[in-house]
C-alpha cells in the first residue's frame, strides 16, 4: 500500500517508520524543513528507543521517504494519515487549526480518490467536520472518506508500542474504509477494535483521561499516607494486586505531564463542557495534578527555608524516563520556582538537556553528569525516574555539602538512604525517624 503521513513528530514519525516497517510504501510530510532534511539523512530529529535504526533500514530499503512538499507526499498515496499536533488552547481546549490546514493540503493537492486517516488525537466530531471541510473544497467527483485511527503509543516505547500495542481503534462510517485500514495494520497483529467515527475520537480522551486518573488518585492517596505514617510503595503493591484496579499507573510522584494528558485532559473538560455537561471529577484530577508539581519545592522550603544563593541539583528533565521531550514537564515548573526564589541551579538529564536549553536557558547552569550536577551543592531534586539515577551508587552523594535529596519519583529505598548518612524526603513515605 501507498501510504502519506502529515506531520513527522513523536507519532507521525514512529507511524511512518513502523508502516514501512511492515512493507508499505511511506512517504512522510513535514512543513519544518530543517527537520526534514535531517531525516532524508536518516537523522532522527526526536530521541526515541530504536526509531533511528528502523528509519536507516526503510531509507535504505526504499520504503521511506521524507518531503516537506505535499504534494509529492500525497500524489501517489492510497491512504493518508494526518498526524499533525493539536495543542492546547488558552481556554483548554484543543487547537485544530494545525489538522484543518492539513486537510486542506490533502484537497490541494489530490486527484484520486483516498481514504483520510485521522490519528491525530481530536475532539468528538472533530472527523465529521473534517469530512465537510474536504467534501466542500473538492471540485471533482474524488471522494474521500475520513477513518478515525486514534494513536496510543507512549513516548519512551513508541516503536516496541506499535508492534506489542493492547489495540488498534479504527473508527469508520464504512465497513469498506474499517477493513482497508485493519489490513494496513495486520502485520502488527495487534487486536483491533472496530466502532463508530464518534466513539473512536471519544476512547481516546476517556483512555488519557483514566490513566490521568490513577495517576492523581495514587497521589493523594501518597499526601494521606505521609500525615498517617503509611507507606505509598506498599500500598501501590497491595492495590494492584488487585486484577480489577491493576498494578500501572499507581506509582506516587509529582504528577503527570508530557504532551498529552494535560492537554487532553483539559480538552475533555471542554468537550463535556460544550454540550453543558460538567466533568467533576476530571477538573478534580487536573487540580490534584496542579497541586502535586508543586510539592517537592514544598519540602525543599520545609528543609531549606532560605534557598537565595543556594546551589540546587536538578536531575531530570524530561517529564519521564526514555524521551527527550519537556512539554509541561514539572522540571519547568519546578527550575522555574527554584530560579524565582534566588537558587543557582545545575541540571543534569541523560537526554533531555538539548530540548531544555531552549526553553530554560539562560536560568540554569547543565552538567555532564550526576556527580557534576551535586557537587558542592546544598540540595538534589530527583524529578525524572532515569534508570542512570536509580542505579548510581550512593555513595556519590557524599559530594554535597551535606547529602539531602528530595526525591519526587521514589527512586531509593528510605532505608538505604538513611544507612549512607542521607538526608532523604520522598513522596508519600514516613521520614526515617
Ligand atoms: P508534534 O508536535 O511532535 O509533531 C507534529 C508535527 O506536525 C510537527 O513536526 C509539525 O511541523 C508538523 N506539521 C504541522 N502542520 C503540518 C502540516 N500542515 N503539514 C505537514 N506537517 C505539519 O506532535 P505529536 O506529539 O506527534 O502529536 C501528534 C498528535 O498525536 C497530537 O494530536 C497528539 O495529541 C497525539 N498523540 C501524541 C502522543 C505522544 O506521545 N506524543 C501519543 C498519542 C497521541
Amino acid at each position: 500500500m501507498k501510504i502519506a503521513v502529515i506531520g513527522t513528530g513523536y507519532v507521525g514519525l514512529v507511524t511512518g517508520v513502523s508502516l514501512a516497517e511492515i512493507g508499505h510504501r511511506v512517504s512522510c510530510i513535514d512543513v519544518n524543513e530543517e527537520k526534514v532534511a535531517k531525516m532524508q539523512q536518516g537523522i532522527s530529529p526526536i530521541y526515541e528507543p530504536g526509531l533511528s535504526e528502523l528509519m536507516t533500514k526503510n531509507i535504505n530499503e526504499r520504503r521511506l521517504s521524507f518531503t516537506s512538499n505535499h504534494r509529492e507526499g500525497i500524489e501517489q498515496a492510497d491512504v493518508i494519515y494526518i498526524a499533525v499536533g493539536t495543542p492546547e488552547k488558552s481556554d483548554g481546549s484543543a487547537d485544530l487549526s494545525f489538522v484543518v490546514q492539513a486537510a486542506h493540503n490533502i484537497v490541494d493537492c489530490i486527484n484520486h480518490n483516498v481514504i483520510v486517516v485521522i490519528k491525530s488525537t481530536v475532539p468528538v466530531g472533530t472527523n465529521d467536520m473534517i469530512s465537510e471541510i474536504m467534501q466542500c473544497h473538492l471540485t471533482s467527483d474524488i471522494e474521500v472518506e475520513v477513518v478515525s485511527n486514534p494513536e496510543f503509543l507512549k513516548e519512551g516505547s513508541a516503536i516496541y508500542d506499535s508492534f506489542h500495542g493492547d489495540r488498534i481503534v479504527i473508527g469508520a462510517n464504512s465497513e469498506r474504509a474499517a477493513s482497508l485500514i485493519e489490513q494496513i495494520n495486520q502485520p502488527f497483529q495487534v487486536p483491533v477494535f472496530k466502532t463508530d467515527i464518534k466513539s473512536a475520537e471519544m476512547i481516546k480522551y476517556a483512555s488519557n483521561a483514566f490513566l490521568a486518573t490513577k495517576i492523581s488518585f495514587i497521589n493523594e492517596i501518597s499526601n494521606i499516607c505521609e500525615l498517617l505514617g503509611a507507606d505509598i510503595e506498599n500500598v501501590s503493591n497491595g492495590m494492584g494486586m488487585d486484577q480489577r484496579i491493576g498494578s500501572q499507573f499507581l506509582k506516587a510522584g509529582i504528577g503527570y505531564g508530557g504532551s498529552c494528558f494535560p492537554k487532553d485532559t483539559k480538552a475533555l473538560i471542554q468537550i463535556a463542557g460544550n454540550v453543558e455537561y460538567e466533568f467533576e471529577l476530571l477538573k478534580g484530577v487536573v487540580n490534584v495534578n496542579k497541586k502535586q508539581q508543586g510539592i517537592l519545592i514544598g519540602k525543599l522550603n520545609d528543609c531549606l527555608p532560605n534557598i537565595l544563593g543556594k546551589k540546587i541539583a536538578v536531575l531530570g528533565l524530561a517529564f519521564k524516563p526514555n524521551t527527550d521531550d519537556l512539554r509541561e514537564s514539572a522540571s519547568i515548573l519546578v527550575t522555574t520556582e527554584l530560579i524565582k526564589q534566588g537558587a543557582e541551579v545545575v541540571a543534569y538529564d541523560p537526554i533531555a538537556m538539548t530540548n531544555a536549553k531552549s526553553i530554560l536557558d539562560p536560568l540554569v547552569q547543565y552538567a555532564v553528569s550526576i556527580e557534576e550536577a551535586i557537587e558542592n551543592s546544598d540540595a538534589a531534586l530527583i524529578l525524572t525516574d532515569w534508570d542512570e539515577f536509580k542505579n548510581v551508587d550512593l555513595a556519590v552523594f557524599k559530594k554535597m555539602k551535606k547529602p539531602l535529596v528530595i526525591d519526587g519519583r521514589n527512586c531509593f529505598s528510605v532505608k538505604e538512604m538513611e544507612r549512607n548518612g542521607i538526608d532523604y524526603y520522598s513522596i508519600g513515605r514516613s521520614v526515617p525517624a
